[in-house]
């Protein structure tokens, strides 16, 4: 919440002190140096947190495990198998993904005693997503975020695999007037039509490249 210190003529322009939810307030010279829209009652549209506030909601929206994962997405999935679904649907890529998992030794297991070998079970550690490119050898690097992490961490490892794909593609896909001569890939790799770079000047193509 908003209040004004003292309520004068013209009051975009009087001090304001913004309240936190926690009760700290800051203090501003000028209503208008807030940056929050305020309207002529003294409300302030968009919430002022302090420092320690937003540190414990930073925390607080951080995925822990799957079910948080899927809340934070807000797509409505229900099960892994939505996830799957959905990345491999709404990358340009055709992206993967895959649940992280390690073995743990199950110490609470009742049977523990009944094995030579502890009960083991598979502990959740995060998510991996990668893609791989049709028609050539080349895959992208996997990128992996761990529990626990913040959604725009995963977002940023879906990015990664994408920009990579498309920097595969545009290596691996020119058509095959793309060039006279075969030209090397950024790995030095000569390789005639099939699997060459994409000449963006090239006509027939339009720099768009074609499946192969
Ligand atoms: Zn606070
Ligand atoms: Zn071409």
């Amino acid at each position: 919440m908003i209040k004004p210190i003292k309520k004068e003529v013209g009051w975009c322009y009087v001090p304001v002190r913004i309240h936190c939810e926690c009760g700290k307030s800051i203090t501003y010279e000028s209503a208008s140096d807030t940056g929050w829209h305020i309207d002529t009652e003294g409300v302030a549209f968009g919430a002022y947190l302090c420092a320690s506030c937003s540190e414990r909601k930073r925390k607080e929206q951080m995925i822990h495990n799957l079910k948080d994962f899927m809340e934070a997405r807000g797509f409505g999935e229900e099960s892994f198998k939505d996830i799957e679904k959905n990345t491999y649907k709404h990358t340009d890529c055709g992206a993967w993904i895959q649940e992280k998992t390690e073995d743990r030794v199950d110490y609470e297991s009742p049977h523990i005693e009944e094995f030579n070998d502890a009960p083991t079970y598979k502990h959740h550690t995060g998510l991996t997503v990668g893609s791989i490119v049709e028609g050539v050898d080349y895959d992208c690097d996997p990128v992996t975020v761990t529990y626990p992490f913040e959604m725009d961490e995963f977002w940023k490892a879906v990015k990664a695999v994408e920009d990579q794909a498309n920097e595969i593609w545009k290596d691996t896909h020119g058509c095959d007037k793309c060039w006279k001569e075969p030209v090397p890939n950024q790995w030095g790799d000569v390789v005639e039509f099939g699997a060459w770079p994409i000449n963006e000047e090239c006509k027939t193509c339009k720099g768009e490249g074609t499946i192969i």
